[in-house]
Parts: structure tokens; C-alpha cells; sequence
């Protein structure tokens, strides 16, 4: 695969604009590196949903998996486990992994699965014309909400914190030098590596008047520190005028769960006949 190009010449529709393409940049500039330093992509695997995001798997030249809404992340832990050497990176969407995924997110936390999952969080409904998602502000008037929102965004670096995720981070497509570290470091990152992309979506939600003056580096903050984490986690609630922290919020290394899982030891024999007795005991 060496030398390739990594972008492809398939015709490209984000709209003008779109921070999809700083995220496409940016993990373009981060696969060159990583192959300059002698790593194959082959042994990278893109994963993505539904939405405006997932097209990027369409757009990046490496080994990849359109998967269904909401379910990047299932997709890419049977990828992990079936082949721990692989290097996993799933694109989601806000909208896809946020609303119908957001279990699987929560529960790929929780096992602490060394993967990278980075959320392209334009907080909005793209691909389906402006609807509004978990992390819309209150009051978005968007195709499904004329007169607005009448609930809170969520905000999912707390979930995340609180679920066991082991790397936790957020970036913004207009900080593409920042986010370009945030991401290497993620893929880097021995166990379940989170980052939410502020994104965005030139079409339905340009926020970028909003993120802006608003965002600062997180250089004062130790994340080693996990109540100090979730405390700098809560300075912006996705919602009203605080300021928006960048950067890394907290970082520990723990086992993860395809470590645990190499550890039984289990002959493809036995794999196979303990597959059948589950299938069987459904009957
Ligand atoms: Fe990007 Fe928004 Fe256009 Fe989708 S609708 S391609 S997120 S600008």
C-alpha cells in the first residue's frame, strides 16, 4: 500500500465549506505519518455510520466498513476482537452515535476497547436535512423542530467519564494543527479512546461565529486527574456562553478488554464449540 494516494478521486459532496474535509485532512496528514514511520495501513481499519461523516470511508483510501446507523461501534469491536493487531478508528456522527448508538458507545467505554472512536459532532442531522440531535442546543429550530428544541443537550464527555473511558478528548475542525495531536494520540492510546469533534456543518448549524471566541487550549489541566477531568468536562455544557475547553481532559492506562480477552485461552475448536452451544441453547 506504500505510496498510494490516501485520498481518493471518488467525487467528494460535503457541502462547501463542511468541516468534514478538516477531519478528512487531518486523519489523511496522520496516516502519512504514521506511514512514514514504517506502520502499514493495511493494518488500519476505518469504520463508520450513517450521515454526512460516514462518507469518509468512501474518501479515505485505506481498509474500511460503511456500517448501518448507530453502529460503527459493534462493527469495530468484532474487527478488534477477531483481529487484535488491527489498528480500529471509527468515524461516527452525533446523530448516529449519540442518539441510536449511544449504548454501544457507553458499553465499548465501559469494557475499556482499545479503540479510537471519534465523533464528528456537527450537532445536527445532516445527511437528513437539518433534524435535531442529543446535542443540539436548547431552542435549535431545525426541520423537525420549527419553533425549537424544548431540551437540554447532553453532554458526552461526562458519559464518557463516567462510562470508563480511558482516553477522553475534544476538538474543533477550525483547529486542525490541535485536533491533527488530539487524534494521533487517540490511535496511539493503548485502550478506548474518545473525541468529540466540534464540527461544523456549514449548511444546517454553522456554528463557527459561536466555538470561535469561545474555545481555549486546556494547557493548565493535569489529565491524570480524573475528578479534575470531569470537573473541567462540566465548564461547557454544550449550551449558553462559557468558554469551550480543548485538548485533552483525561488519560489513564488500565487492561483493556481485548488484553483480558487474549488471556483465555481457547483453541479454535473449543471458539467453535462454544459458539454452537450458545446458538444451540437459543433453540
Ligand atoms: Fe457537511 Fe452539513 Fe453539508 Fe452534511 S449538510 S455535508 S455536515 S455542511
Amino acid at each position: 500500500m506504500t505510496g498510494r494516494p490516501i485520498i481518493t478521486d471518488i467525487q467528494n459532496t460535503w457541502c462547501p465549506g463542511c468541516g468534514n474535509f478538516s477531519i478528512q485532512h487531518t486523519l489523511k496528514n496522520i496516516l502519512a505519518d504514521m506511514e512514514k514511520e514504517g506502520r502499514s495501513l493495511d493494518d488500519v481499519v476505518l469504520v463508520s455510520g450513517i450521515g454526512c461523516h460516514a462518507k469518509i470511508a468512501d474518501y479515505l483510501n485505506i481498509n474500511s466498513f460503511y456500517s448501518l446507523h448507530g453502529r460503527t461501534i459493534p462493527v469495530a469491536t468484532g474487527i478488534k476482537l477477531a483481529n487484535p493487531r488491527l489498528t480500529v478508528i471509527c468515524c461516527c456522527g452525533d446523530g448516529d452515535c449519540y442518539a441510536e448508538g449511544l449504548d454501544h458507545l457507553l458499553f465499548a467505554a465501559k469494557r475499556n476497547l482499545d479503540i479510537t472512536v471519534m465523533v464528528h459532532n456537527n450537532r445536527v442531522y445532516g445527511l437528513t436535512t437539518g433534524q435535531y440531535t442529543p446535542t443540539s442546543p436548547l431552542g435549535f429550530r431545525g426541520k423537525s423542530t420549527p419553533m425549537g428544541t424544548e431540551e437540554f443537550p447532553f453532554n458526552p464527555l461526562e458519559l464518557m467519564l463516567a462510562s470508563g473511558a480511558t482516553y477522553v478528548a475534544r476538538g474543533y475542525t477550525k483547529k486542525m494543527d490541535q485536533l491533527k495531536g488530539l487524534i494521533r494520540e487517540g490511535i496511539d492510546h493503548h485502550g478506548f479512546s474518545f473525541i468529540d469533534v466540534l464540527q461544523i456543518c456549514a449548511t444546517f448549524f454553522p456554528a463557527a461565529d459561536y466555538y470561535t471566541p469561545r474555545v481555549y487550549d486546556l494547557a493548565d489541566h493535569d489529565p491524570a486527574q480524573f475528578m479534575a477531568a470531569c470537573t473541567r468536562a462540566r465548564e461547557w455544557d454544550y449550551n449558553g456562553d462559557a468558554k469551550i475547553p480543548l485538548g485533552v481532559f483525561y488519560r489513564a492506562r488500565f487492561p483493556t478488554f481485548d488484553d483480558r480477552m487474549a488471556q483465555i485461552e481457547m483453541g479454535q475448536d473449543q471458539r467453535d464449540a462454544a459458539v454452537r452451544g450458545i446458538m444451540s441453547s437459543r433453540e
